[in-house]
């Protein structure tokens, strides 16, 4: 129990609000992205900076409360809000500041990517960002960051170039290459383990505005050849090409034809981060592939391909993902996912093949925490569904999924992954970087104040 003399006093020190459970906007402020979450802080602090974040981490230390941090509330898991503790809402924090001659961008962690991309897009410029765009970059970029541009210009947190840290003592710190370099190599890839991060400071790089993007769609029937075809396809192809293979039931869209409304389809989703002309002459051969029943890749906006996906992800329903870096797409691998496709139990469910690869990819990577550098693929199984009385069937069938990938799988992505436990986060970051994690936390959070998250526990 916090007294109503602390909560007075807090408010007293916020710049931003502060609320409770008996507070009006209470509900609507702990609600995530993910609608099956359903949590109850017993404090909420809605930060307008760095110095709130500064006193809402020493209130928090002060009455023994583990600490959740809300960016742009899409994590899965849905750790931005937690069960009677202090819940740090920074989705009020927004500003952007582009610097377009030093290809610089600093932006606040409530920040959604439609926003930067909007700002960043006004002078031509980009980094690998969310493919929806409601997502906060904060979050994203912390896990890793996976986008369109990941191969040209590697994950979100490879243009991250520093970032203000306040750590568990209520400190600000700033994370650099150069300043605090163990910190930078942490949250790079270790989430929100070691502290809050109030500002963020990226690499842009000319972008656009125009791209080739868009998707293919073919009949679930024509799978099994189109995968093994899209496997070869992408194999040796350049930098500027990022893909995404989906196995989906087609929405009823009016750029659909409606005789495959409603059927098991799959899409090669993509985008050309190049001259158009090139992507154009590139792609020939895949556009041409097999009969495809939609040719939807045309020249368009990066912001516009941004958002492509936007309406296939409303915020407040059900979901329950698992996600696997693989090794390859073996035929063995392809046929288990489309033997699971044609099982799926919620027509706004899915599985997605994400190419990685290019400039994400490096064999030895020392220099974040991210985990699978080298994995050319991630399988993401995004279930999804409206009514929450049909949970158990859904999770089933993902956690049915998931099992028979278990033979093909090398690590979870942490920004996919909901409750996976210890394991799941170890598997994720591989033995070695682990074991560094554990050592960052042991230094910046011994309490594990900063558990709501991909939880890497301290030793000590
Ligand atoms: C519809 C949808 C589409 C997605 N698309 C992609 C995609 O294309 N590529 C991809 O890689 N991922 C994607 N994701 C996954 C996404 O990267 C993660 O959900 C990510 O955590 C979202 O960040 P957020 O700030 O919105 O979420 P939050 O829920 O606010 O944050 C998630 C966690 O990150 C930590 N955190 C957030 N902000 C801070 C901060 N400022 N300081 C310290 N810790 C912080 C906290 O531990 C928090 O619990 C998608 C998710 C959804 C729901």
């Amino acid at each position: 129990m916090i007294s109503e003399s602390a909560i007075h006093d807090l408010r007293r020190d916020i710049r931003g609000s502060v609320m409770g459970p008996g507070d009006e906007t209470y509900d609507q402020v702990r609600r995530v992205w993910n609608g099956m979450i359903d949590r109850r802080p017993a404090v909420i602090v809605r930060a307008l900076g760095a110095r709130d974040v500064m006193t809402a981490v020493n209130f928090a230390r002060g009455h023994g409360l583990a600490v959740s941090v809300r960016g742009g509330g899409h994590g899965i898991a849905g750790n931005a809000v937690c069960d009677d503790g202090l819940m740090l809402d920074l989705s009020l924090m927004r500003g952007i500041r582009v610097y377009p001659n030093r290809n610089r961008v600093r932006a606040e962690p409530g920040v959604t990517w439609g926003e930067f991309d909007r700002e960043t897009q006004t002078f031509g410029l980009a980094t690998t960002g969310g493919l929806v765009s409601t997502t906060g970059i904060s979050g994203f970029t912390l896990g890793g960051g996976i986008g369109w541009l990941v191969r040209k210009h590697g994950l979100a947190l490879d243009s991250l170039m520093s970032a203000d840290v306040v750590t568990a003592d209520g400190e600000l710190l700033m994370a650099s290459s150069s300043e605090n370099p163990d910190l930078f190599w942490g949250v790079r890839g270790g989430g929100g383990n070691f502290g809050v991060v109030t500002s963020l400071e990226y690499q842009l790089h000319a972008v656009g505005p125009i791209v080739l993007g868009g998707m293919i769609v073919h009949r679930a029937e024509d799978a099994p050849a189109l995968l093994r075809f899209h496997r070869e396809f992408v194999k040796d192809a350049p930098n500027e090409l990022t893909t995404l293979a989906v196995c989906l039931t087609a929405p009823p869209s009016p750029s659909l034809p409606s005789e495959i409304h409603g059927k098991k389809v799959v899409a090669i989703a993509l985008c050309y981060a190049g001259a158009v002309e090139e992507g154009e002459a590139l792609l020939g051969p895949l556009r041409k592939f097999g009969k495809p029943v939609a040719d939807l890749v045309r020249p368009m906006t990066y912001q516009a391909l941004q958002s492509m996906f936007d309406e296939s992800a409303p915020a407040g329903i059900m979901n329950y993902w698992k996600s696997s870096y693989v090794d390859g797409l073996s035929d063995s691998l392809l046929d288990t996912i489309l033997e699971h496709a044609t099982q799926i139990t919620s027509p706004l469910s899915a599985i997605h093949i994400h190419q990685l690869g290019g400039a994400s990819k490096m064999p030895v990577d020392l220099s974040t925490s991210y985990g699978h550098r080298d994995a050319p693929f991630v399988v993401n199984i995004v279930s999804t569904w409206t009514d929450s009385r049909e949970n158990q069937k859904h999770v089933e069938w993902t956690r049915g999924v998931s099992s028979a990938l278990d033979k093909f799988a090398i690590g979870g992505y942490v920004n996919f992954m909901g409750e996976e436990g210890e394991e799941g986060v170890k598997a994720a970051y591989g033995e070695e970087k682990f074991k560094r994690l554990t050592a960052l936390k042991n230094k910046y959070d011994p309490a594990n104040m900063f558990r709501f998250n991909q939880n890497i526990k301290p030793s000590v």
